[in-house]
Order: C-alpha cells, then sequence, then structure tokens
C-alpha cells in the first residue's frame, strides 16, 4: 500500500486524540481547524507532540531523553571522524540555599535565567539540555584546540554576571560548577562512561571551591606511521597512484576525509 493510498484511510474524526488534545491544549499550542484540512491538522498534532516530548517544560531546553540520543550520536561521529568533542556538566552552586530563602517560584525563575544565559553563549550546533534538577549538559561537537576551556570559562563568566531583581528589590546572583571530559578519539566508548568522567571533573571542580571550571586533560593523539598505514594503507603513507585512484571512486571520499585528521 502507498502511503499516498494510506492518506485516504484516515477518517480524523475516528481516532481518539483527547490525550492528545489535553496535553497540547495548555501553553500556547494552538492546533489548526481539523475539518479544513484534516493532514496539517495530524502533522500539527505530531510535531507539537514530538516536541513536548523532547523538550524540558520549565527551561524550553532539550530534555534527558533528547540529551542522550544526541549524546550516543556524538560518540558514534567521534569514532568514525576522530574529531575531538567536549562534554560539559553543569551544576548551580549552593541552589538549595536560594530556595530555602527565596523560595521555590524564585528558585525556578534562577533555572530558566541561568537556562537563557547558557544558550546564549554556545554555537548553534552544540546541544545544551537540562541534565536534572539543578544541572545542565552541553554537546560541543568539533571542539579544537582551546574552544572548550575558552567556552567553559564564558559560560561559568555569564552566570556570575546575572542578576535577578527580586519583589523585594534585592539583587540575587549565583554561580555554576563546570566539570568536562573530551570523547576518547578512534575508540568506541559508552555514553555511561563518557558522563562519568565529566562528572568527576563537575565533583572536582566543587570541591576545589565552586564557581570554577575543571576539564580533564586531552590525552596527546599519537599515532605512528605504523598505526596509521595499519588503519588507512596506502592513502596514509601519501602513495600518489593510490590516492588518484580512489579520487575517481566517489564511495572513498568520507575515508579520505577520516585520514586527514590523523595528519
Ligand atoms: P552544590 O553547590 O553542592 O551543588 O549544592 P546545591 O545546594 O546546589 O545542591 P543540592 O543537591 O543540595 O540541592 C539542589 C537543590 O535543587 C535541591 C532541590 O530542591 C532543588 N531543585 C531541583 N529541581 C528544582 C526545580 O525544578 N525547581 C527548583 N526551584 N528547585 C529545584
Ligand atoms: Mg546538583
Ligand atoms: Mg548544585
Amino acid at each position: 500500500m502507498t502511503s499516498a493510498s494510506a492518506s485516504f484511510l484516515i477518517d480524523v474524526r475516528q481516532l481518539r486524540l483527547e490525550d492528545a488534545r489535553a496535553l497540547l491544549g495548555h501553553g500556547e499550542q494552538v492546533l489548526p481547524d481539523p475539518m479544513a484540512n484534516a493532514t496539517v491538522y495530524l502533522q500539527s498534532v505530531i510535531d507539537k507532540l514530538s516536541e513536548l516530548s523532547l523538550k524540558d517544560p520549565l527551561t524550553g531546553l532539550s530534555n534527558r531523553r533528547y540529551f542522550q540520543n544526541v549524546l550516543e550520536r556524538e560518540i558514534e561521529m567521534v569514532t568514525r571522524s576522530g574529531e575531538p568533542a567536549l562534554l560539559l556538566m553543569l551544576d548551580i552552586d549552593h541552589f538549595k540555599r536560594v530556595n530555602d530563602t527565596h523560595g521555590h517560584p524564585v528558585g525556578d525563575q534562577v533555572l530558566q535565567t541561568v537556562a537563557q544565559a547558557l544558550s546564549d553563549c554556545v554555537r548553534p550546533m552544540d546541544t545544551v539540555a537540562r541534565f536534572g534538577g539543578e544541572e545542565f549538559v552541553i554537546i560541543l561537537p568539533n571542539c579544537q584546540g582551546h574552544y572548550g576551556q575558552q567556552v567553559a570559562e564564558r559560560l561559568r563568566e555569564a552566570v556570575s554576571q546575572l542578576s535577578l531583581t527580586l519583589a523585594c528589590g534585592d539583587q540575587l546572583k549565583v554561580t555554576i560548577s563546570i566539570g568536562g571530559a573530551y570523547a576518547p578519539r578512534w575508540v568506541r566508548s559508552t555514553p555511561e562512561l563518557w558522563l562519568e568522567r565529566a562528572d568527576l571533573e563537575l565533583y572536582r571542580a566543587k570541591s576545589e571551591g565552586r564557581n570554577r571550571v575543571c576539564i580533564e586533560p586531552q590525552p596527546i593523539l599519537a599515532v605512528s606511521a605504523e598505526e596509521k598505514n595499519l588503519l588507512f594503507g596506502p592513502l596514509a603513507l601519501g602513495d600518489p597512484a593510490w590516492i588518484e585512484s580512489i579520487a575517481n571512486d566517489s564511495s572513498a571520499q568520507g575515508f579520505g576525509a577520516a585520514s586527514s585528521n590523523l595528519n
């Protein structure tokens, strides 16, 4: 059955959409008129449900489920390309005190303000997510040279500059601690191990006094000529005839790109 013929079989009035409509009925989730165009209506319900299932409702950031998907995808990328990717874990310092002193709604406002500041500091290709409570995570793909340390310092500084005006007129300031770890290159790792290493660095940042960045040093990638040869054969040794022969073979292009990262 083709998708075109299947579309004639769907009668939107026979679908049980009460729960979906109830979920989307809150906030600004305006749905189009189902009688005007059933396909547009259904597509809109699917899009909005997908968005709801991937976002944290308080901050609007990606949620943990979405983050987990990106983390797994990034490990695949790093395994194949060898490009450095950095995972940052960020935790608001002494956040319990904020709730205890000013109340939960002010705590929520702090979470929203910090989330916005974090999003403003990174590239569109980076993923900022709420990991849970007052903890955030950021995945930075293709994080070359000193960029990781610089961006983490920029994030820490941006949060320390925030100032929330309370109802009583007082100004509330917070700080964050940041831990970071790079994904191991050319080796298949697991999301759990990567998270654990970033979390260890976060723990270090907390125990060294908070409002600071600790990033695990990136291992120096030393691949010998012999190892390169084993990985990439004549391409790594620069055999021009062989390179030319694969240059005409479009299926080999990705392979060539990968080898250049070893140079
Ligand atoms: P540390 O510097 O060691 O991280 O101390 P902390 O006080 O930030 O850490 P702790 O884990 O003791 O407290 C975290 C607090 O975050 C406790 C919890 O009530 C609060 N929290 C978690 N989720 C939310 C939320 O959605 N809204 C608000 N307002 N508070 C939250
Ligand atoms: Mg915490
Ligand atoms: Mg905390």
